[in-house]
């Protein structure tokens, strides 16, 4: 059609969010200080994309898009936490089973120059349990005399080493090539199946009440997964019957089964949290109402917005404010100023206040659902969406800048989950006005609940 001939060699800007529906995943996993983050960044071949391996650094960030031979999949680095001794065999026992749940095909990177350890090995015995394509990676292998270093590793069982040096790039082609044979076309774990029920990922940091929310709304009304036709058994989702319809909550063996740590937890729960937003449409960030808004919901908020799902705020212990005194009061306006001042960049998220324990308003939560969904889904056509903008631009035209104005000639949406717009201009637009754009458009097509990427195309 029309926007088809005219999308034709359009891609998204380096601003918008590529979203990808079911790119296969490869985790990274190992003990610090084998090299996952220089295969990383060996990998997406570019320097940048991961923070040098620092004890004790935290990242966000843990997916990543990669592609091999026009092969695209999602890869997820395990290493943003590197435990110190004490922790490592808890640590890296929680990053392979995050890897196991949670990916297509592991690579297990071990240092050939080291040798493997007691931790590799408990490694190891998880990697045999969990029946998924492994890759054993000889890591440290900067020449051909330390082969045999790698020759050694094929006693952990895990089938043939492949001798890499991530720094130096030997090796790691062979590898990705023996990767890309296995890995299947469309993830296994983000299964997208069409029109089963939709795919909800319930967020949030620990404590908010996640797995509560979770009960309450699973109740009685627990569907067993195989029965049901057309979908496959995935012991981390559960199918729930909410308001007349099924939905499937993803990852929930991740938030029933708890991650003891002392130390990386918040790792660990980010990790997840990317993860579950891999296979999610659309994620709940539950909060507590009881509690100060912290850097930590905001974060999990903006991997929400990165991931380009749609999204739910749901304000959870609403019964803890019941009582009318002073405190619960005075709770309930700092509550308010929070949202204003902290959440002001998803004031288009539904919101719903609940209460996880007596189970009040959770009916909301399925409008809300809905809501957010039909927004992520929503189309506009090209004729209206050029309407838009003309009558957008005649009103406020863009500001000069330096006796010039860009000139917006044409737009059109280019995909929809999450909508997604590319405009063809005469000169870069400033992020204020871009945002304008973004404001006007939620203004008269309400995309309640989700978010919107508006990208250039700057025409010399
Ligand atoms: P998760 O870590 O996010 O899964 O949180 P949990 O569901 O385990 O809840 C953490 C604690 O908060 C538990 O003690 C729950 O009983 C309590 N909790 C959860 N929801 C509510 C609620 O709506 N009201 C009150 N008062 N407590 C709640």
């Amino acid at each position: 059609d029309e926007d088809a001939d005219l999308l034709a060699g359009v891609e998204l800007g380096e601003d918008g969010i590529e979203y990808s529906p079911a790119l296969p995943v490869v985790a990274i996993v190992g003990r610090p200080n084998v090299g996952k983050s220089a295969l990383v960044n060996r990998i997406l071949g570019r320097r940048e994309a991961v923070v040098e391996d620092t004890p004790g650094v935290t990242r966000d960030r843990v997916t990543y898009k990669a592609e091999w031979m026009d092969r695209r999949f999602s890869l997820v680095d395990t290493g943003g936490w590197e435990p110190d001794a004490r922790g490592i065999d808890a640590s890296v026992a929680a990053q392979a089973e995050v890897a196991i749940d949670l990916s297509d095909v592991v690579m297990f990177v071990v240092d050939a120059m080291v040798g493997a350890t007691s931790t590799d090995e408990h490694v190891v015995r998880l990697l045999r349990k969990a029946g998924k394509p492994v890759f054993l990676v000889a890591n440290k292998i900067d020449d051909a005399r330390q082969e045999p270093e790698a020759a050694a590793l094929w006693n952990l069982g895990l089938g043939e080493p492949h001798p890499v040096s991530a720094i130096h790039g030997r090796g790691v082609a062979d590898l990705l090539d023996e990767v890309m044979k296995v890995l299947p076309d469309v993830s296994a774990v983000a299964k997208r199946e069409i029109g089963g029920p939709r795919r909800v990922a319930i967020l949030g940091r620990p404590n908010v009440g996640k797995s509560s929310l979770l009960n309450k709304a699973a109740g009685e009304e627990r569907v067993v997964v195989n029965e049901l036709a057309g979908t496959t058994r995935d012991p981390v989702d559960e199918i729930v019957d909410l308001g007349g319809r099924l939905w499937r909550f993803v990852d929930t063996a991740g938030i029933r089964r708890r991650v003891h740590l002392q130390q990386g937890a918040d790792f660990y729960a980010s990790l997840r949290t990317s993860a579950a937003l891999e296979k999610a449409e659309v994620a709940v960030v539950v909060l507590d109402v009881s509690e100060t808004i912290s850097e930590q919901d905001v974060r999990i908020i903006d991997l929400v917005l990165e991931s380009g799902r749609a999204l739910v705020l749901a304000f959870n212990k609403w019964d803890r404010l019941n009582d009318d005194d002073l405190e619960n009061q005075d709770r309930r306006r700092y509550l308010e100023r929070e949202i204003e001042q902290d959440l002001a960049h998803v004031a288009w998220a539904p919101r719903v206040n609940i209460s996880a324990r007596t189970g009040r308003h959770l009916d909301k939560l399925v409008p809300a659902l809905e809501t957010a969904l039909d927004s992520w889904d929503r189309r506009i056509p090209t004729g209206k969406f050029n309407a838009f903008l003309s009558e957008l631009v005649a009103e406020h035209p863009h500001p000069l800048r330096g006796g010039k104005q860009p000139r917006i000639l044409f737009g059109t949406q280019a995909s929809t989950r999450p909508p997604t717009f590319v405009l063809f201009t005469t000169g870069f637009l400033d992020p204020g006005y871009r945002r304008f754009i973004q404001r006007r458009l939620r203004e008269l097509y309400s995309f309640d609940g989700t978010p919107i990427v508006i990208n250039m195309r700057v025409r010399e």
